[in-house]
């Protein structure tokens, strides 16, 4: 019964996990809320052995197909005036790509033995001696010998296994709105920041510069808002940038009509421990390092890779692989997390001198520095 296993969340850690899982012969099934595959998105980026565990999923080259091929990108004034370059290295780590496209190249090489229902999601989790069963919000209930959250920051999982997320987050005291665009700017493999106290903005390139994302990066503390309520993100975020230079009033013109629209709080998940009984989470769910750490992609690699070998290897003493899990990762999410909370601290720099942001750029092997967490060899 043990083999059978439900995975909540189909982004990164989700579907790298059915592939691990797979391949040490379960049969993993994914609930996934969004209607269906999430495609563009932001850019995210891999550091160190995350790369080891694409190779090691034969994904590397498909994944460096998918580079976003970010060059260095320029701090502007209020009137435009470029003033400083930011070296690319500050902020696209060893390899990028937007986060969609590397989830729709998992799916595509989890979907022959991974069962993935969209558009659902758990409801309750009822344990007894032998599985999980569980309810859905749609589906009819269903038993699982073990049941993975790779829900994300604010994981669904996480709040019936181990009670409300307010208990785990730390707020880091930025938000973040993301969205689409098009790259009207006319800009090639590059970006333009702005940044002023308290308060950035930005434009990227996206897909061959055919496409851009921008953002808006306010701090803020204790804001309140409906998680759910797209109009009222946009307006918060209208209201905190009235009135600024450069882009911002079109940036703001083309975020209402966005439809591609991303708005949260830069916030860490810390947990005593990441099992209950035969639920376990993974990823952002586990241990968020927030987008300032610039590792959350690799961490959800890398501990699908960890918890799927030791799941593997236990000979179905789940209790025990959660706890091997666990072992082999605190120490590397500990980091990833100081490295977060090191990010928002000096998120927003005002004006940065071209000085400071070489010092960054040269700094940036040494913000890869975390301890490499050791791939095992689990045998497949
Ligand atoms: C703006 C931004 C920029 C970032 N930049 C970087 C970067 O440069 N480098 C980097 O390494 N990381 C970056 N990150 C972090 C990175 O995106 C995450 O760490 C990574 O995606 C974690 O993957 P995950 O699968 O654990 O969670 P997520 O990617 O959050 O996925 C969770 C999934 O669960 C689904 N879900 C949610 N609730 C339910 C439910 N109830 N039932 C079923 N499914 C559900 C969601 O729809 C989603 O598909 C950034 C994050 C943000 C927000």
């Amino acid at each position: 019964m043990n083999k059978n296993v439900l995975i909540s969340g189909g982004s990164v850690a989700g579907p790298a996990l059915a592939y691990w899982l797979h391949r040490h012969g379960f049969t993993p099934t994914v609930v996934e809320r969004a209607p269906r595959l999430r495609d563009g998105g932001y850019a995210v980026d891999f550091r160190g052995e995350a790369l080891d565990v694409l190779d090691r999923m034969g994904l590397l080259d498909a994944v460096r197909a998918l580079d976003t091929e970010m060059g260095d990108a320029a701090m502007v004034d209020a009137e435009g005036r470029r003033y400083a370059t930011l070296p690319a290295a500050v902020f696209a780590g060893d390899l990028e790509v937007l986060k969609g496209d590397l989830t729709r190249l998992l799916y595509e090489a989890t979907r022959e033995h991974t069962e993935y229902v969209f558009g659902d999601s758990i409801a309750s989790l009822e344990e007894d001696g032998d599985g999980v069963l569980v309810a859905f919000e749609h589906g009819a209930p269903r038993r699982f010998g073990l049941v993975v959250g790779a829900d994300g920051l604010h994981s669904k999982t996480r709040a019936l296994a181990f009670g409300p997320e307010e208990r785990y987050l730390r707020h880091l005291g930025i938000h973040t709105a993301i969205f689409n665009l098009d790259n009207y700017l006319g800009l090639e493999n590059t970006g333009l920041l702005y940044s002023v106290p308290g308060k950035a903005a930005n434009i990227f390139t996206a897909r061959a510069n055919t496409e851009a994302r921008a953002a808006f990066h306010f701090a803020a503390d204790g804001l309140r808002y409906d998680r759910r309520d797209t109009a009222a993100h946009k307006r918060i975020v209208a209201e905190r940038f009235a009135g600024e230079g450069w882009e911002v009033p079109r940036l703001l013109a083309e975020m209402d009509a966005a439809e591609e629209f991303f708005f949260d709080s830069n916030a860490q998940v810390e947990m005593d421990t990441w099992a209950a009984g035969r639920v376990v989470l993974l990823g952002d769910a586990a241990a968020c390092a927030a987008p300032t750490s610039g590792r959350g992609t690799s961490q959800a690699l890398i501990g699908a890779y960890v918890l799927a070998g030791e799941l593997g290897t236990s000979g179905g003493d789940h209790t025990a692989a959660f706890a091997a899990y666990e072992e082999h990762m605190r120490g590397y999410v500990a980091e990833h997390q100081a490295l977060g909370r090191e990010g928002a601290e000096r998120f927003f720099m005002p004006a940065p001198t071209q000085e400071v942001l070489d010092m960054l750029a040269a700094n940036a092997p040494e913000n890869t520095r975390t301890e490499p967490v050791r791939l095992q060899d689990y045998g497949v």
